[in-house]
């Protein structure tokens, strides 16, 4: 557990048994109870789903929620903050049905609303909330038909906010509320001046591409005292950007967010809402620390700091206290899923036993100097062997391209470099920080690439994109000692299809502690962790691997878990169907090729039969690796 730093990132829910498996636990009335991944794994199986599969734990996201709401509730009566906490979960962070039903159900004790960006997210959201004052807000840049939708749901009892972004969003406002006899209530979403730190910080600042200028506010409040309709202006929605690693950053616009509300209030537009949007953070590294993928507070702290800041904000002015929304999507659902996937092959970069000193009379003289090198190899001339080897190869390859020397004398000079490197590597584990600096990364040049079940593209995007880290480690044999420093390879055919940083003591590091496997031999799983915020929809198509299986879990009181959905994965021919092509078609043609060639007798008719079920089985496959 201390290796792979499960205690730090998992939030209390992550643990490894004595067994050495990963646990996921929750509270039921403060008695622990927790699950073997393992055992899950075993469950999943017999019922048929394949690796690589995507894992939802349905208490994770239950309990975030209460998290999330609980932590505000004691921090509104610890200061006696005279309004209430009521949040919103943005659509986009995860659009899954089962998400977002699983949201509205568990989230309407504490009146949790849903956040829409676009007419699509409306109608999910629509289809989702109770009616009686479901709240929704609608960010976004919305037209007609998304604004009449919003308007005939009022009538319906939603409260549906309208967050104007651009002024162009107004008039359509004012013209179809007066049409259909709605009143509208309605947001501005204001551009804040304070920038924050993180990945996602383009969304706050001047240059940001969303929300009103202070000028453009006025003239809004301006054009709704022309209508008479300030009584609709209720709401202020700011949103500085996602995962804010610090929260001083947080405070800082908080406060100003307040005093956009303040003089929103004294112009005399209605308020009693104030929304700060997303950016409550997940310490992915579990390093509590102002790294982009961490963060430097609690959400006890986040919560307290929002309270406090707008109580002594408003307080002076005589404001009552509004309606504390935020839009946190990414800590709701991160902890929520974990995809799974089994090691299919490895590759370790290990020498192979060496031929005696006398067997190399006949080599290249370049090779005998190799061998000098590996025997004359010190800990203080670690650089200089480095240096003679690296030169003595690349030499050595020049005289393989010009047709000097043999396959068999390249592989022999490439099994000595290893050998050196091997050894160098050895030495510079007592080296420590006089490590020469060129060195430092050896090892990792040396770690073993472990093939994974998975498609980096499909189910990791911001890895691939933004390097962005995920807790990732095995899910079993934790009370062995790991041996291998491997990278994890996925299966697409691409170079940047792989896991090449993880968590450590020191924040990221290049390579995984693996342990030594026969992959024809045994299973052997790996998890990634905390990938149920953004990766889902943001995943793509790549090499035309699909979505994955799918199953939900609900561990119970009695510490059993009951596998409540299943859902699968594509098959090839839903792939195909996804760029256009006809698996019917593709089956026909198939089968023509096929039966021209029993024409010209290249096969026989029984052979046609086997070749063209190969292929129809083929198209009902998973496009994953099948053991
Ligand atoms: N609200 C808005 C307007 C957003 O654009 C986003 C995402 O960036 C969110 C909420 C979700 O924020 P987070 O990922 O920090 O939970």
């Amino acid at each position: 557990a201390r290796l792979y730093r499960v205690r730090d990132w998992g939030a209390g829910y992550f643990d490894v048994s004595d067994k050495g498996e990963v646990t996921v636990g929750v509270e039921f009335d403060s008695e622990r109870q927790q699950i073997s991944l393992m055992d899950v794994v075993a469950g999943i199986r017999q019922r048929g789903l394949r690796m690589p599969m995507l894992l939802r734990i349905e208490n994770l996201l239950d309990a975030q929620l209460v998290r999330l709401n609980e932590t505000f509730r004691a921090a509104i009566a610890q200061r006696g903050y005279q309004g209430r906490y009521q949040g919103v979960f943005p659509i986009k962070v995860n659009q899954q049905r089962q998400v977002i039903e699983e949201i509205a159900r568990f989230g309407e004790r504490y009146g949790h609303g849903l956040e829409a960006g676009s007419k699509a997210e409306l109608v999910v959201a629509l289809s989702n909330l109770p009616a009686h004052d479901g709240l929704i807000i609608c960010n976004g840049y919305k037209d007609r038909e998304f604004i009449d939708l919003g308007l005939r749901a009022r009538k319906l009892g939603y409260r549906c906010v309208f967050v104007i972004e651009t002024p162009t969003e107004l008039p359509i406002i004012l013209e179809r509320s007066r049409e259909l006899g709605v009143r509208p209530i309605i947001g501005m979403r204001a551009k804040l001046a304070t920038t924050v730190g993180g990945h996602w910080n383009k969304t706050s600042g001047d240059r940001s591409i969303f929300g009103l200028s202070t000028h453009q506010m006025i003239d809004i409040v301006d054009a709704l005292k022309a209508h008479d309709m300030l009584d609709c202006l209720q709401l202020l929605h700011c949103h500085l950007g996602s995962q804010i690693p610090n929260i001083r950053d947080i405070r800082s616009a908080v406060m100003e967010a307040c005093h956009f509300y303040v003089n929103l209030v004294r112009e005399g537009a209605a308020m009693g809402f104030l929304d700060f949007g997303g950016g409550l953070a997940v310490d992915y590294l579990g390093s509590r620390s102002n790294h982009t993928q961490s963060m430097n507070y609690t959400v006890a702290e986040y919560c307290a700091d929002i309270v406090e800041v707008i109580m002594e904000t408003l307080e002076p002015h005589g404001i009552a206290h509004p309606t504390i929304v935020t839009e946190s999507g990414r800590p709701t659902v991160a902890y929520y899923s974990l995809l799974l996937f089994n090691i299919f092959d490895v590759t370790r970069f290990e020498p192979t036993p060496l031929p005696a000193a006398d067997e190399l009379s006949e080599e290249e003289p370049l090779i005998r100097n190799l061998f000098e090198t590996l025997q004359q190899l010190k800990a203080d001339r670690v650089q200089q062997c480095y240096n003679n080897t690296v030169f003595y190869r690349d030499e050595l390859r020049e005289l393989f391209k010009r047709g000097r020397i043999s396959l068999r004398s390249r592989a022999l000079a490439e099994n000595l470099v290893l050998q050196i490197f091997r050894r160098i590597a050895d030495l510079l584990d007592n080296l420590g920080d006089e490590t020469p600096p060129e060195l430092r990364d050896l090892r990792e040049q040396l770690a073993d690439i472990y093939y994974g079940n998975l498609s980096v593209f499909q189910s990791l995007p911001d890895h691939w994109a933004i390097d962005q880290v995920f807790p990732v480690m095995p899910i079993h044999r934790l009370d062995e000692k790991p041996s291998r420093d491997a990278i994890i390879a996925d299966i697409t055919c691409d170079s940047d299809g792989r896991i090449d940083s993880f968590i450590d003591a020191h924040g990221t590091c290049k390579t995984l502690p693996l342990h030594p496997i026969d992959p024809e031999k045994e299973d052997y799983f790996v998890g990634v962790f905390l990938v149920g915020a953004y990766q889902e929809t943001l995943g793509d198509l790549h090499n035309l691997f699909g979505d994955t299986d799918v199953a939900s879990v609900r561990i119970n009181a009695d510490g059993s878990f009951d596998i409540t959905r299943e859902t699968e994965g594509d098959s090839i021919a839903d792939i195909l169907r996804y760029v256009q092509y006809n698996p019917k078609d593709l089956l026909e043609r198939f089968r023509d090729t096929a039966e021209q060639a029993v024409r010209r007798g290249t096969i026989t008719v029984a052979e046609r039969r086997e070749i063209v079920d190969c292929f129809a089985a083929g198209l009902r496959g998973y496009s994953y690796y099948e053991s």
